[in-house]
């Protein structure tokens, strides 16, 4: 199958400041930057390579339609047999790209890295705030198997969700390079860049310190045996990046993604 990346250029949900609307562009400048190749590590030259397009970014009307349009796209990349790797915003995209893969996979596995459980009923009033995607996934029965990466900041409400949810949940202190992840059918990742240490990816909106290297996840995510069908990249935030470092991360795991994902 070929790999259609698409952003989604969305931070209205996001609850602590927005700018990661800003991303998709920022990631793909970095993508396609003159400092360096669109080999990834195992040599493949996707530059060369053309089992994958940029469909560029999606228009947004207004705050409302914003996810039945989010939805309705996805579904319709989907529908032409294509995988998606989509381009945050921030992380309440997750749930309307998840809902269109749920309607193609009914038994559709989850990995998601991220410092965050996002398993929130609500936050600030808002169900669909980035800090809420996953208790919107789960109650909805739109993914059979939820398995998270890195987390360092649950708290007793959302241990509970984990709990009523069945979320496989593997804390920070236990992560390391060398986690090996299989799923039996379909794969979807959602990487929250924030997943990663500050000091690998300072430009994310919530700085939460001792997280994992961008090697641990390059690892990882080489040492992974899965059909992955759709991936998301979120929480990018430009205005808080430092020389555009994180913009480069961003891209790097893009193009990990890029080769599992055309195999
Ligand atoms: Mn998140
Ligand atoms: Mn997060």
């Amino acid at each position: 199958m070929n790999v259609t990346i698409l952003g989604i250029p969305f931070d209205e949900y996001s609850s602590f400041m927005k700018g990661t609307a800003e991303a998709p562009q920022k990631i793909r400048e970095a993508l396609h930057s003159y400092s360096t190749n669109l080999c990834a590590e195992d040599g493949t030259d996707l530059g060369a390579n053309k089992r994958w397009n940029d469909a560029g970014d999606l228009t947004f009307e207004e705050t409302g339609s914003v996810f039945p349009h989010i939805e309705k796209s996805i579904g319709n990349l989907i529908d032409k047999g294509d995988k998606i790797l989509s381009l945050g915003g921030d992380h309440s995209i997750t749930y309307p790209i998840v809902k269109a893969f749920s309607k193609k996979y009914d038994k559709l596995n989850i990995l998601h890295f991220d410092a965050h459980p996002d398993l929130y009923d609500e936050l600030d009033g808002n169900k669909f705030s980035h800090a809420c995607p996953m208790a919107r996934i789960m109650e909805s029965n739109h993914a059979s198997r939820l398995v998270q990466v890195g987390i360092r900041t649950m708290n007793p409400h959302q241990q509970k969700q984990a709990e009523r949810f069945g979320v496989g949940v593997n804390h920070m202190k236990n992560c390391s390079a060398d986690m090996k992840f299989e799923f039996t059918g379909p794969l979807y990742i959602t990487f929250d860049m924030d997943v990663l240490d500050p000091a690998f990816a300072p430009g994310v909106s919530h700085h939460e310190p001792g997280g994992m290297s961008t090697r641990d996840i390059i690892a990882i995510l080489q040492n992974l045996d899965a059909e992955i069908v759709g991936a998301d990249i979120v929480e990018y935030n430009p205005r808080r990046d430092l020389n555009g470092v994180t913009a480069m991360v961003a891209a790097k795991i893009l193009k990990e993604f890029l080769v599992k994902m055309i195999k």
